[in-house]
This record gives structure tokens, C-alpha cells and sequence, in this order.
């Protein structure tokens, strides 16, 4: 790659807004334009299925840096724009409406889709997906006290959902094809003791349930189900997960793979192009270069911090992955990848609604879930992230604090 005079950005989410302000950090001195399909600047997702849709927090709150700062750095931030087409050869980017704006380097950072009921009856008026702030604006209105809700999928985002209804006084069900929640993301355990507090707080589960078709005319009044049952509702969201939006990756020839595939670097199979966030899949630098897409802030931050260095010819030191879901009082912090445990060991105990499961693989500490337990899930982090660890029978002994532990781990 030659001179880089000319940034384009594609997608103004978290991964986007972060590159165009790392990039003006880092004294990146040349054009940056940001191109964002959504009506508002680049936004954060996690509080929607938390604050937000509890009515506690405005849109204002929601927003990576205020509107006026994008004129202040010199980012020219297309609001409401679609790029529709990628001209590598050319390295030239088209938007909706035919304009055509030349790069240097290019980054993709356009996220993901949530993936659609594929039911009858998923287009009824009260059906929602939950991915945008315009989706949760959508639903609040219907999002109280008394309506019967049906969350279809129970990973973070329903299970977040569910909690944020029970506590506003929403009759909750959720429905989920696999035997347990949270199936792709934690331990039997974990998940069960999750299973145990939704119970506890008023949530109805249909574990291994089959949702066949959504009932209503014009708006939903049921989700029937595969064995004949229904479900009264007034309200489905789904969470059922999301797609990497790539299209424009594979209309343009780039690799991709779950996500368009890149390097350490962020780098695709074309040298000018970069991508990161939900879109796509990287080497993870703690987990021997596996390839992974996460869907994350961290990965996102990570990934605009990356592209950012790289493109002012520095590089960047990555932290091991981490993620957070608040559900009632619980705030449960994850470091590192559980994926390929061959055993889970306690801190704590769960029925004090406080304790951290750390994952192993062999001898190695590969990730904790901790719940209530900030010290744990930092302590384990920086093991991770050093590539340190602790044995098993000493990382559960509470007489020593999780601090002392850490300082003696090798
Ligand atoms: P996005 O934020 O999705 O941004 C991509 C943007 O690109 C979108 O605005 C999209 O419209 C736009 N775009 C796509 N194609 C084009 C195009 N052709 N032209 C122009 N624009 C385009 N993560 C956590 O770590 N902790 C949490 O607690 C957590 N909670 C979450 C709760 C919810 C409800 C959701 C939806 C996500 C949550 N996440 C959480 C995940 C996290 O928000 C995402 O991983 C993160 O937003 C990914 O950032 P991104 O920029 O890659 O994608």
C-alpha cells in the first residue's frame, strides 16, 4: 500500500466511529470519510437491551461522541448513506444514489444483520428483531406492564430482554429451540444457575421448544407451536442471533468465511482493505492465532485501535477478549474463549449470587465467567492475557484473595 492519504470507513457503528476517532488520535492527518446507513451518528448496542429499553437512558446517552465532533476532527460523516458497491480496482467506494469516493485504504466495518424469524407470520405488526435503536423505539411503546411477551432465543440479548420485562412488570415467556440457554456462549452450569434466577424473577422457559408459526391478523396475538401447542402474546422479540453483513466483501471477491477473513492486522485478501468488528473474522493472538469472529465492543475497539496503528505504520499490543451482561443485579464479566474447556472449577458459590467459573484446558486458565465478582474476572484476565495460570486447586481457595493469587501465578 502506497501513501494513505484517503481513509473510507464503511459503517458507522461501534467498530467505525472508533476507527475515525483512533485515527485523528493517532495523527492521522489525511480525508476520513465515515459512511453510516442509520439515521444518527455511530451508537453503542449494549444498553439497548439494558437501560435503554428500561426508559432509563435517551438516545443522547447512547452515542460514542457527540454529532458536532466528526465537523470538528475533519471526519466527513455521510449520515443515512448506503455504500452499495466496492470498486477495488478502481479503489473507489459507491453510495447510494451513484456518487463515487476514492480511497487509499478502505475499511469495512459494517457489523451484522439479525437473522429473521423464518416463520409464517413474522412480518405481523408487534414481531420485532432487536439490533438498532429504531427497533427498540419501535417496541417500547408496546414494552409495558401487564402485555405478554414471548422472547424467542434465550442468549444474552433475550435473556437481557427477559429481565428488563420482568422488572417493567411484562408477562415473560421464552421460548428456545436447544435443551438450556445460553447454549453457544457458557458452561451447562453457568447457564443453569442463569435458568434458575429468570425462574426465580417470574421468566417461563420452553426449553427445546419448536415456535412454528407467529399467529395474529394484523397484529400478534400467539407464537404455535411444532407440537400443536400457542402461546398468547402481544409482544415477540427475537433474538435468535445474527448474520456478519458481508455483502458488499463478496460482491467485491474478498475472502470470507464467517465474516470477511483478515490478518493479525485486520488486512483482507486485498492489502488496501481492512475489516473489522461483527463483520469479521481475525486470528486471536492469546488463543493461537484461531480464527474468530466475535461480536463484541471489545473486538470492535480492538479491531478500530488495530487498523489504526496500521495505517500510521504502528502497531498495536491486543488484549485478550472480554465481554458483559447485566441481567437483574447480576453483572456477569467474561475474559477470554470457553470454546474447547475440558473442565469448569468455582470460586464462590452460586447461591450467593457471586462467584467465578474458570475454564481450563489442560492446565491452561482459557476464560472465567464471573458473576458479582469484578476482582476474579480481572485477576483472570490479566492470567489470560499474559498467558499465566494458576492450578486449579489454588485458584479456588479463598482464603487468599484473587489479587495475592495472581501476583504469585507464573
Ligand atoms: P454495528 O454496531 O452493527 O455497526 C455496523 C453499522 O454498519 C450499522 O450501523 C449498519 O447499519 C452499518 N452498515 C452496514 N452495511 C452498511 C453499508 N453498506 N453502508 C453503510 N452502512 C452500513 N457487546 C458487548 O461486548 N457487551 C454487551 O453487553 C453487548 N450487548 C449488546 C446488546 C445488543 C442489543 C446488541 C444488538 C449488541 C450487543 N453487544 C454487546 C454487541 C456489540 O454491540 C457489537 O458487537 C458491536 O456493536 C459491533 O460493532 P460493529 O461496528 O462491528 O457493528
Amino acid at each position: 500500500m502506497g501513501e494513505i492519504k484517503r481513509v473510507i470507513i464503511i459503517g458507522a457503528g461501534q467498530a467505525g466511529g472508533e476507527t475515525a476517532q483512533r485515527l485523528r488520535q493517532a495523527g492521522f492527518d489525511g480525508d476520513i470519510t465515515l459512511i453510516g446507513e442509520e439515521p444518527c451518528p455511530p451508537y453503542q448496542r449494549p444498553p439497548l437491551s439494558k437501560a435503554y429499553l428500561a426508559g432509563k437512558i435517551s438516545m443522547d446517552r447512547l452515542l460514542l461522541r457527540p454529532a458536532s465532533v466528526y465537523a470538528e476532527e475533519r471526519i466527513a460523516f455521510l449520515q443515512g448513506v448506503k455504500a452499495v458497491w466496492i470498486d477495488r480496482a478502481g479503489k473507489k467506494v459507491r453510495v447510494e444514489g451513484g456518487r463515487e469516493l476514492p480511497y487509499d485504504a478502505l475499511v469495512l466495518a459494517t457489523g451484522a444483520r439479525p437473522r429473521k424469524l423464518p416463520l409464517v407470520g413474522a412480518d405481523l405488526d408487534g414481531v420485532h428483531l432487536f439490533r438498532t435503536a429504531a427497533d427498540v423505539d419501535t417496541i417500547r411503546p408496546r414494552f409495558v406492564s401487564g402485555a405478554k411477551l414471548i422472547v424467542i432465543g434465550a442468549g444474552y440479548i433475550g435473556l437481557e430482554v427477559a429481565a428488563v420485562a420482568r422488572q417493567t412488570g411484562l408477562d415473560v415467556t421464552v421460548i428456545e429451540t436447544a435443551v438450556r440457554p445460553l447454549a453457544r456462549v457458557t458452561s451447562p452450569e453457568v447457564a443453569g444457575f442463569f435458568l434458575d434466577e429468570h425462574t426465580r424473577q417470574g421468566v417461563r422457559f420452553l426449553l427445546g421448544g419448536q415456535p412454528a408459526v407467529i399467529k395474529g391478523k394484523a397484529h400478534v396475538t400467539g407464537v404455535g407451536l411444532a407440537d400443536g401447542g400457542e402461546l398468547p402474546a402481544d409482544l415477540v422479540i427475537a433474538g435468535i442471533g445474527v448474520t456478519p453483513e458481508t455483502t458488499l466483501a463478496q460482491h467485491s471477491g474478498l475472502t470470507v468465511d464467517n465474516g470477511v477473513v483478515t490478518d493479525a492486522t485486520c488486512r483482507t485478501s486485498d492489502p488496501s482493505i481492512f475489516a473489522i468488528g461483527d463483520c469479521a473474522t481475525r486470528p486471536m493472538a492469546h488463543f493461537d492465532q484461531r480464527l474468530c469472529r466475535l461480536e463484541s465492543v471489545h473486538s470492535a475497539v480492538e479491531g478500530a485501535k488495530i487498523v489504526a496503528a496500521t495505517i500510521m505504520g504502528q502497531t498495536h499490543a491486543v488484549e485478550a477478549p472480554w465481554f458483559w451482561s447485566d441481567q437483574y443485579d447480576l453483572k456477569l464479566q467474561i475474559a477470554g474463549l470457553f470454546q474447547g474447556y475440558d473442565h469448569v472449577v468455582f470460586r464462590g458459590v452460586m447461591a450467593d449470587r457471586s462467584f467465578a467459573a474458570f475454564y481450563y484446558k489442560g492446565e491452561k486458565l482459557i476464560a472465567v465467567d464471573a458473576v458479582n465478582r469484578p476482582g476474579e474476572y480481572l485477576g483472570a484476565k490479566m492470567l489470560i492475557q499474559t498467558g499465566r495460570t494458576l492450578a486449579q486447586d489454588v485458584i479456588t481457595d479463598e482464603a487468599r484473595t484473587m489479587k495475592e493469587l495472581v501476583a504469585s501465578a507464573r
